[in-house]
């Protein structure tokens, strides 16, 4: 059989429906996802210790010829199956208890690979023996096994491990042609070995040094491919349209800036400047504002549409909750309105009659700035002439939601997204390739660091007193509710749950109010507007609240059922309070008792920086899950590991720059990517 990259698993010998259909579990549909499907860790057995060196106490690794198999059943319930295994150096004993399916294998003559404790084998055979053992392997030939360095898999029941490494070995000592995808100078220039090469030995190397060369080369490519898509993603929006040069002039602005009840920090007007010098330049702005919560984001992102408008463009301004959209109208519809700016607002739930009076306006260009979820970025909504979008709370949307709404005007408009999820530089490199980045460092003066502490269930009702005492002082508090997984029916129903046995109880004389995902956009509205406003003095609420609400007034937050968020998520919850002049308390209600759950969330009393927690939550929970959360649209990385292939990164990214300085080279990494990620790059292959 003629086997590429391209070929079905399902037509590989040996591969009947049965497997197939486990490798389309596993997300293996080609041989080049077969592999790819990378070796998680490997077995040496190159460093296998003689018996003649064997220490007793220790756990070795021992290779040896199969010389006797015996059964014994020394009493009713014990099954005994003993081997005897020579190393030419020495005799061992192997032990399994209980396991007597174990025999079928153990064929006299063939090697064994075994790890286990070595002890003196008293009154046994040989002179030592091996108990307990912890893993065991017998060679499938006669002969010697050539492999001394065993891949170990991912597997599954119907994909066990001796399986997938026959398969791949097989397919690879086939014919099987697989070309090479890096320009060939650059091969050079990086000392990379051969793709095909690097295939086999990520699979079977014969030292571990050449497993990690070939790891190099494969991460490396890796990297570099998706930097080179990030890239050309960039040089496209900035080349195909052009962008628009704002002005320089400054009279709504100043308006505006004197309307602020409070000073810009340093690191706010120095973000502002990066991005008016973006925006006075007639490439298309593609610009990222990373800072924590609480740093001043928002209004940063109202000075930058400020400037648009005033150079008659229109701005829009989307979010990815309803009670952040409804906020951020709120705030700046007071800010702005005496400013004479007209603003819109565009959610799903708006009435057919006002939806359609809105658009209308957005497209006669009789509003200025547009506020909204992502009814922004649907089909009918079509702009005069929009200037700049911003996104905010990036990690939340797609790079394919934010394409759309780019699509959206005739010269490409300037981009702006912020974020406050804080992310180390090698997976900002990766996920935000395209954009330039903006630090907001520091917080706004005078605020008070949040206290933060973390209790179990059975001091709730000493929490709660110091909750109402801390009202009776005219604070403001929110009640996070337990969050339950996959269901929101389920969260509604906790935090209604909450909320009665508040307010039935402690809360009886107090103004509460409950918001959860279930409302009307109206409620909510109601809600978020009287807690703003502070007739509500107690809100509990679901996670509906976690991104951009602010309240300054709101002191306290206590979180129910608190080990069932991630840090990071937490951490977007705490950072409602603490938004004023008054000392904020956090308190983290833990059921858990397990010493991991009080490590966990121990992190968050010692520490209110974003970008530590994230770290911790990385080491915590995997790149996987923390990038998953991120929604950031491209693949998970299959070999690089972006923690700590940082060189790797930075030496691809080098790599990827000068590929796009050269035609030729972009040219051939154009096809690559085309046929390589092709889904995750669909805007650089659509044209
Ligand atoms: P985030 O970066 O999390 O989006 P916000 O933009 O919501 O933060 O700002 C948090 C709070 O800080 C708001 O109440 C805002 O008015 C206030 N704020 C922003 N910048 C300053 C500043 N320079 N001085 C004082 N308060 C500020
Ligand atoms: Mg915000």
């Amino acid at each position: 059989m003629n086997t590429d990259l391209e070929t079905k698993v399902q037509y590989l010998k040996g591969v009947g429906p049965v497997k197939s259909k486990a490798f389309v579990n596993l997300g293996i549909t080609t041989v080049y996802d077969l592999l790819t499907h990378y070796p998680r860790r490997y077995e040496d057995r190159s460093v296998v210790t003689k018996l003649s060196e064997a220490k007793v106490g220790e756990t070795e690794t021992i290779s040896g010829i199969l010389i006797n198999v015996t059964e014994h059943n020394p009493r009713r319930g014990l099954k005994l199956l003993k081997a005897l295994v020579n190393d030419g150096s020495g005799f061992l004993q192997i032990t399994w208890f209980n396991q007597p399916f174990v025999k079928k294998n153990l064929k006299i003559g063939r090697r064994i690979f075994a790890t286990g404790k070595v002890n003196y084998a008293y009154g046994g055979q040989g002179q030592f023996e091996m108990n307990p053992i912890i893993d065991y392997e017998v060679a499938e030939e006669q002969a010697e096994d050539t492999h001394k360095i065993l891949p170990v898999y991912m597997a599954t029941d119907a994909l066990p491990q001796k399986f997938l490494r026959k398969l791949i070995e097989q397919v690879l000592d086939e014919s099987i042609k697989i070309p090479e995808n890096l320009p060939k100078h650059l091969q050079l220039e990086y000392q990379l070995m051969d793709r095909k090469d690097a295939m086999y030995k990520i699979h079977f190397p014969t030292t571990m040094e050449e497993m990690t060369k070939a790891r190099y080369r494969l991460a490396f490519e890796e990297l570099y491919l998706i930097q080179c898509g990030l890239l050309v993603l960039k040089k496209q929006s900035r080349d195909k349209q052009k962008g628009i040069r704002h002005l320089m002039n400054s009279t709504l602005l100043k308006k505006v800036l004197h309307k602020i009840p409070f000073k810009l920090t340093t690191d706010q007007k120095l973000v502002l400047e990066e991005i008016y010098h973006d925006m006075e330049s007639s490439l298309p702005m593609r610009r990222l504002i990373q800072g924590d919560v609480g740093s001043g984001k928002t209004i940063v992102s109202v000075l930058a549409l400020v400037k648009t408008i005033e150079n008659g463009y229109q701005g829009a301004l989307m979010a990815p909750t309803e009670i952040l959209a409804e906020q951020h109208l709120a705030s700046f519809t007071n800010l702005l309105d005496s400013c004479g700016i007209r603003i819109g607002f565009l959610s799903g739930k708006l009435t057919k009659k006002n939806r359609e009076v809105t658009l209308e306006k957005i497209a006669a260009g009789e509003v200025d700035l547009v506020i909204g979820t992502h009814a922004l970025i649907q089909e009918a909504v079509q702009f005069k002439n929009l200037g700049l979008v911003v996104t905010d709370e990036q990690h939340r949307f797609g790079i394919r939601q934010r394409a759309l709404l780019e699509e959206k005007g005739q010269l490409m408009p300037d981009v702006l997204v912020m974020t406050a999820t804080p992310i180390p530089r090698t997976m900002t490199l990766t996920v935000y390739g395209d954009l330039d980045v903006s630090v907001i460092k520091q917080l706004p003066p005078g605020r008070k660091p949040i206290r933060t502490f973390v209790r179990t269930s059975s001091k709730r009702d000493l929490i709660y007193q110091f909750v109402k005492a801390e009202i009776a002082k005219g604070r403001q508090a929110y009640v996070v509710c337990p969050l339950i997984e996959m269901s929101e029916t389920l969260n509604v129903q906790s935090a209604t749950e909450v909320y009665e046995e508040l307010t039935g109880g402690i809360f009886r004389d107090i103004e509460c109010g409950l918001v959860h995902g279930k409302l009307s956009s109206k409620e909510k509205e109601k809600i978020m507007l009287e807690f703003h406003a502070g007739t509500i003095k107690l809100l509990v609420a679901t996670t509906v609240i976690e991104v951009g609400v602010n309240v300054p007034n709101a002191s306290i937050m206590v979180i129910e059922g608190a080990d069932r968020f991630g840090l990071a998520q937490l951490h977007q919850l705490r950072g409602r309070i603490g938004r004023g002049q008054y000392q904020s308390y956090c308190i983290l209600i833990s059921q858990g008792k397990s010493a991991v759950a009080k490590e966990r969330l121990g992190i968050m009393e010692k520490t209110n920086s974003g970008f530590a927690l994230a770290e911790e939550d990385l080491k915590l929970r995997g790149p996987g899950q923390f990038f998953g959360s991120m929604q950031h649209g491209l693949a998970d990385l299959k070999i690089a590991d972006v923690l700590n292939d940082l060189d790797i990164l930075l030496k691809a990214r080098d790599a990827a720059l000068k590929t796009l300085a050269s035609v030729d080279d972009l040219r051939y990494i154009l096809e690559i990517l085309s046929l390589q990620y092709k889904d995750q790059f669909m805007k650089i292959t659509d044209n």
